[in-house]
């Protein structure tokens, strides 16, 4: 069971959890016409009186730049101080997870994105731990990921995530944590909602945007810890054969942060991961406000 936060936005309005609800004949419900975002917040482990949220601004723009293939304008400064505005009226006390959706909220038959009316929600969720931070299993998935010709990737868009959804249940009702997609192109893509990166002979690598993968933020911010503390970054396609043998793979996104890999199908991977867990304790540490090279990634949240 999810612990809600009590106080949705909805409507253009702040409402109670309970009562933001659509029809069943909401377009967006029946053809996947939406598009959705996911960020992390805590309170601040120096102030409790504050809320550490990590990389709004990037949220927003991804968003945004996900609402556009709705045929829907939206603007990130609107959606960052609905945000804002959202955490101090839901005063949240543990770890939680935010999830704004752009929507077809219209009541219409037949797809389409013209003619039809837009909207957006916001609620939020206490959320800890997603997979495990001590390494997971992972099934190479029999689904391929979309391709860019035929799917707006560079869109966080709901529609995609059947193939997500097949995915991880495919991996889970067959003894794994997670499942890693190849893209059309037999390549390495990512997994259900994160991003994948392997480390060989010291380098960090992880598939380019060209791969089809999404616009991970965090992997962007993996990258970015990645160069600064002098650890080489590449980023190429992946074959299926290196993922299996390479030095370290690990998972990351919004919700399961840094998830190290122990094997993939029937592939052990060595126990001693030494670029991963640097990565991971620095996210961790940047994510609590206590890393001065990355205050500018922390929104501080007053709560009075
Ligand atoms: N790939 C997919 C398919 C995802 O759903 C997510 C989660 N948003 C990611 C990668 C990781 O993205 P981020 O780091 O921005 O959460």
């Amino acid at each position: 069971m999810h612990n809600f936060l009590p106080i949705a936005y909805f409507e253009n309005q702040f409402v109670p959890f309970e009562n933001a609800k659509i029809s069943i004949a909401t377009h967006a419900l029946h053809y996947g016409t939406a598009a959705f975002g996911g960020m992390r917040g805590i309170p601040d482990p120096e102030n409790p009186q504050q809320i550490l949220l990590f990389r709004l601004d990037r949220h927003c723009q991804r968003l945004c730049q996900s609402a556009k293939f709705l045929n829907y304008e939206l603007s990130p400064e609107k959606l960052e101080q609905i945000i804002i505005d959202f955490v101090q009226k839901n005063q949240p006390t543990k770890s939680f997870y935010i999830r704004p959706l752009v929507y077809s909220s219209g009541l219409g038959i037949a797809p389409r994105l013209h003619n039809i009316e837009k909207n957006f929600f916001v609620y939020g969720l206490e959320m800890g731990d997603y997979l495990s931070p001590d390494g997971i299993s992972c099934r190479i998935s029999s689904w391929t990921r979309q391709e860019d010709r035929s799917f707006p990737l560079r869109g966080k868009i709901s529609a995609a995530y059947i193939t997500s959804a097949l995915a991880k249940t495919e991996a889970v009702e067959s003894g794994f944590d997670e499942a890693i997609l190849m893209n059309s192109q037999g390549k390495v893509c990512e997994a259900t909602g994160m991003n994948v990166f392997i480390v060989r002979k010291g380098k960090l690598i992880t598939p380019g945007f060209e791969q089809d993968i999404l616009e991970g933020i965090t992997r962007d911010s993996v990258l970015t810890i990645a160069k600064n503390l002098g650890i080489p970054t590449i980023e190429r396609p992946i074959d299926k054969s290196e993922l299996l043998i390479a030095d370290e793979v690990f998972l990351c996104g919004t919700a399961a942060k840094i998830a190290p890999v122990k094997q993939i199908e029937t592939f052990k991977l060595p126990e001693n991961r030494p670029i991963t867990e640097q990565l991971k304790e620095k996210l961790s540490g940047i994510t609590e406000n206590k890393d001065s090279d990355y205050k500018n990634w922390i929104y501080v949240i007053p709560l009075e």
